[in-house]
């Protein structure tokens, strides 16, 4: 027997009696005579005691596997640690088994010197075995469970859809596998189970989840790694307002049972309202400085920049920044693509400094009444096409939110962003595009039109934000096949090509397919922000690195010739590229 008991676990209550433990030698120290060594588990920390030398104990080192058994006694009055679980009591052993060795670490494990992101990659094993490394995957699990119960509980069924399938276009490139049985072929992996989900809806299932892996071939980010986890759900016969309805009880059920907190009701905003007021489709709403359109008020002014735009936005921040700081939202502002940050300061009598010498006196007085301002404040102004100037202002915005320290990383404010835009045009490519994907559902006042006005089709299409981040999108989906084949058309996918790739779609809805629709959560960045984290790699296991390689085993790496030669593939060299 390996143990009695776990690290963690023994406590004043097991005074006296015999326990055998297993783990790793988290540190040793010498005092008097006596060894102590902190032994580790998944479960905690306990103190064993050596008063006399046993075979093997003085050739112990960190890390070495050992199992001990002994008596547990409770610690003399001023040694108690009451940080530790077991922090009354410790183990006076009695035998000591060394089960593995450890050779010199790779890495600092007492947290003192910080390895590389390389490193850390690498070593994951060691990484993880770290506690604070070790917790966040334990808590993982905990909300993913939490997820589970909750869904359970409403109802839904899982069901797991393949990874090798037909290719789900979500926007990404796809990961293809050959297939050796039919060579020239290959599958796509999953980029989400988009066509699965909306097929099993097809075949009656009413209510399906499933924490599905996504896989994306994108380039990565600190919030973007080849491949993530979503909790993927779809519902029939349902509105939009029945699904968010639905998901928010859930979300809601799963902070309580895993921080212990009560979210008050989400925000509803359209995604015109969210462009407006905080410049972004994803806003952070836990704080205010909110954008306001001053357009036509600073037309009357005589800044030929204010006069000429199509649109300028404005921002009130409630002191007066520096030169330094107006400098430096500037640059925020130009790498969002505005041309340039105006400003001016308020005094109590005029606006000073930047453009206030462009602004005349009727200018100055319409824009205190209408921004309501006071003395000591800086107003910031960028002027552009409309959504172009939402959105730098709304990254200066987020940049005054960080400068002035205005949110709190525990305050978890949930928005629901609806009435998206259908498509948006792609300028480079000068087409329309979905905004989401192409199975959303236009709003019913668009459907028999939308070829017309494009620009101004909303879809029954939403997104989940939390803290300014993108957490999860859904829709109504197309459960027409004659609509489904319009929006393909139009977004130029012509009648072959739509038959190639998505004729088994279409052809399932041929047989009488529910309304549905549903969504996308992505596990890794709700994890990584309950914890205060910025970087899902923290929350996963064994996350790629920037280069989508993975330290640890090599992947990817370079096929076996006669695993090349069985799949008939050859790699084009780079020159016949
Ligand atoms: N499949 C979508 C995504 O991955 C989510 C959804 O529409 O359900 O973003």
């Amino acid at each position: 027997m390996f143990r009695t008991h776990t690290c963690g676990e023994l406590t004043k209550a097991h005074e006296g009696q015999e326990a055998t433990l297993s783990g790793w030698v988290n540190s040793i120290r010498q005092h008097g005579g006596i060894t102590f060594i902190n032994l580790r588990d998944r479960y905690g920390i306990t103190q064993l005691v050596f008063n006399k030398e046993l075979e093997g104990l003085s050739s112990l080192k960190n890390e070495y596997v050992i199992k001990v058994t002994g008596t547990v006694r409770a610690r003399p009055e001023g040694l108690i640690n009451k940080e530790m679980a077991t922090g009354e009591i410790e183990l006076a052993v009695k035998e000591l088994t060394i089960l593995n060795k450890c050779e010199k670490l790779p890495i600092d494990m007492s947290g003192q010197v910080e390895s590389t992101d390389e490193t850390r990659l690498k070593y994951r094993y060691l990484d993880l075995r770290m506690p604070e490394h070790m917790n966040l995957i334990l808590f993982r699990h905990e909300v993913v469970k939490a997820f589970r119960e909750a869904m359970n509980e409403e109802g839904f069924v899982e069901i797991e859809t393949p990874i090798l399938v037909k290719a789900t276009p979500e926007g990404a490139r796809d990961y293809l596998v050959p297939s050796r049985v039919n060579p020239g072929k290959v599958y796509a992996l999953p980029q989400s189970p988009q066509l699965y989900k909306q097929i099993l809806m097809i075949a009656g299932f009413d209510k399906y989840y499933q924490l599905a892996r996504c896989l994306r071939d994108e380039d990565l980010r600190a919030d973007r790694q080849p491949e993530h986890t979503q909790v993927d759900f779809e519902m029939s016969f349902v509105t939009s307002d029945e699904i968010r309805k639905t998901f928010e009880k859930i979300i809601k059920q799963v902070f309580k049972k895993t921080m212990n907190k009560e979210l008050e009701d989400f925000a509803i905003i359209s995604y015109e309202e969210a462009m407006r007021r905080y410049g972004s489709d994803k806003p952070d709403i836990r704080f205010g400085l909110e954008l306001q359109d001053v357009t036509e008020l600073v037309k009357k002014s005589d800044f030929n920049v204010f006069k000429d735009a199509g649109h300028t936005v404005a921002l009130v921040v409630p002191r007066e920044l520096s030169r330094k700081e107006i400098d430096k939202l500037g640059d925020v502002a130009k790498r969002y693509k505005a041309k340039g940050l105006a400003w001016a300061k308020t005094s109590e009598e005029r606006l000073e400094g930047g453009i206030s010498k462009f602004l005349n006196e009727e200018v100055q007085k319409e824009l205190k009444e209408k921004l309501q301002l006071k003395d000591g404040q800086t107003i910031l102004f960028i002027s552009d096409r409309l959504r172009q100037a939402q959105s730098a202002m709304g990254q200066v915005r987020l940049a005054l939110r960080d400068q002035l320290e205005l949110v709190n990383k525990e305050d978890f404010k949930f928005a629901w962003i609806i009435d998206f835009p259908l498509f948006h045009y792609n300028e480079e490519e000068q087409r329309w595009e979905p905004e989401h994907h192409m199975f959303s559902m236009p709003k019913p006042e668009f459907v028999d039109d939308f070829e017309e006005r494009p620009g101004e089709v909303l879809g029954d299409l939403w997104d989940l934000t939390l803290n300014g981040w993108e957490m999860a999108s859904g829709s109504i989906r197309v459960s027409n096949p004659e609509i489904q084949k319009r929006i393909m058309r139009f977004i130029g996918i012509d009648e072959k090509d739509a038959e190639r790739k998505f004729g088994f779609l279409l052809e399932a809805y041929r047989y009488g397919g529910p309304p549905h629709g549903g969504m996308g959560f992505g596990i890794e960045r709700l994890v990584a922000l309950m914890k205060g984290l910025d970087d899902i790699r923290e929350v996963m296991a064994f996350p790629k690195n920037k280069n989508a390689q993975c330290p640890m085993d090599g992947s990817p790496s370079e096929p076996d010739p006669a695993a090349l030669q069985e799949l008939k593939i050859r790699f084009l060299a780079d020159k016949e590229d």
